[in-house]
């Protein structure tokens, strides 16, 4: 977002750091009543002079525990519902008034999701990231980079996932004979494999159509990618924690951890829901029309 949005002197003051460690950043987007229609947010920033003053909260902001800025979206202008008018702001977490009450504890541990308050924190016009009034578009421009990211990492673990129950199925002898003769073991994994495959495939071809045109255009194929790769992933850990019986349960094994840090992606960049809405959206809507 920096990259492509941030103005010169910003580019100047923070990409380096970024780079090095030095400058760690949130993302402050979801609220507590606000999530999935986050055009509804109810932080609010209101010009005072040459500064803006915000007051609001956010919840499930990643990273802060390290974080020095926090990107934090609020509207300044324009009514509740609607994606322009909502502003995004580089807000340094040492700003007075910027708080955190407290981390959220989650399936995946230790946390990092903290929950935010806002109140009356005071950031120069300079601080806005991209245009005023559509911080909105930016946040789309940052899930859409993370729903391919995490689709292709969904793949690679779902595959993982799978390898690693063929080699045990092969090694592992049960009832005096090996496991994987039973075709209970065999098919659950084939049909896994044949759905890696397919995914795969289609986070190839939306990766390279969003390096050639506006990723809006692919909006609704990113959405595909993201949430059948984050379902696969899940499926495929679920599966080797069964063919790897009591010992797949463990921490010993790899498969609980891939399960717990997946799981997240079906909810967090959009929910499966919100993805097959914007597939459905495209299919039905008005942006049909395009
Ligand atoms: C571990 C973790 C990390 C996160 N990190 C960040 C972060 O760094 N920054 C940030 O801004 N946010 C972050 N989030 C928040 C995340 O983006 C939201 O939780 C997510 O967008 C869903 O919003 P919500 O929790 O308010 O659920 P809601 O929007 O209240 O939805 C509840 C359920 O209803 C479903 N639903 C909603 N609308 C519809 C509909 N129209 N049709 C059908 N079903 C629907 C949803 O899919 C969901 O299953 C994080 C969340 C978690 C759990």
């Amino acid at each position: 977002m920096m990259h492509r949005f941030g103005t010169p002197s910003q580019k100047e003051q923070f990409m380096e750091g970024m780079m090095t460690g030095a400058v760690r950043m949130g993302f402050g987007l979801t609220e507590p009543n606000h999530g999935s229609d986050a055009t509804w947010l109810e932080t609010a920033g209101v010009r005072d002079g040459d500064d803006w003053v915000i007051n609001g909260a956010k919840r499930f902001n990643s990273g802060l525990h390290a974080a020095t800025h926090d990107l934090i979206f609020a509207r300044t202008a324009g009514d509740p519902g609607k994606a322009d008018g909502v502003t995004c702001f580089i807000v340094p977490t040492d700003s007075p008034g910027f708080e955190i009450p407290f981390m959220w504890w989650t399936f995946n541990m230790p946390t990092d999701h903290a929950e935010v308050s806002l109140t009356d924190v005071r950031v120069p016009n300079e601080a806005i990231l991209g245009e005023e009034g559509r911080g909105l578009a930016l946040a789309q421009t940052f899930v859409h980079e993370n729903r391919i990211r995490q689709a292709a990492s969904g793949v690679g673990a779902a595959q993982f996932c799978i390898n690693e129950s063929v080699k045990y199925a092969r090694e592992r002898t049960v009832f005096g004979k090996p496991l994987w003769l039973n075709q209970a073991i065999q098919f659950p994994l084939a049909e896994l494999q044949t759905e890696c495959e397919m995914v795969r495939n289609l986070v190839y071809k939306t990766a390279w159509e969003l390096d050639q045109q506006h990723h809006m255009e692919v909006t609704d194929k990113v959405s595909m990618c993201n949430y059948r790769a984050n379902r696969l992933v899940c499926n495929a850990a679920d599966r080797a924690i069964q063919t790897h019986g009591g010992i797949g349960y463990t921490r010993h094994m790899p498969f609980e951890h891939i399960y717990r840090h997946h799981r997240r992606y079906r909810i967090t960049e959009g929910s499966e829901e919100i993805q097959i809405r914007r597939v459905a959206g495209i299919m039905f809507g008005k942006k049909a029309k395009r």
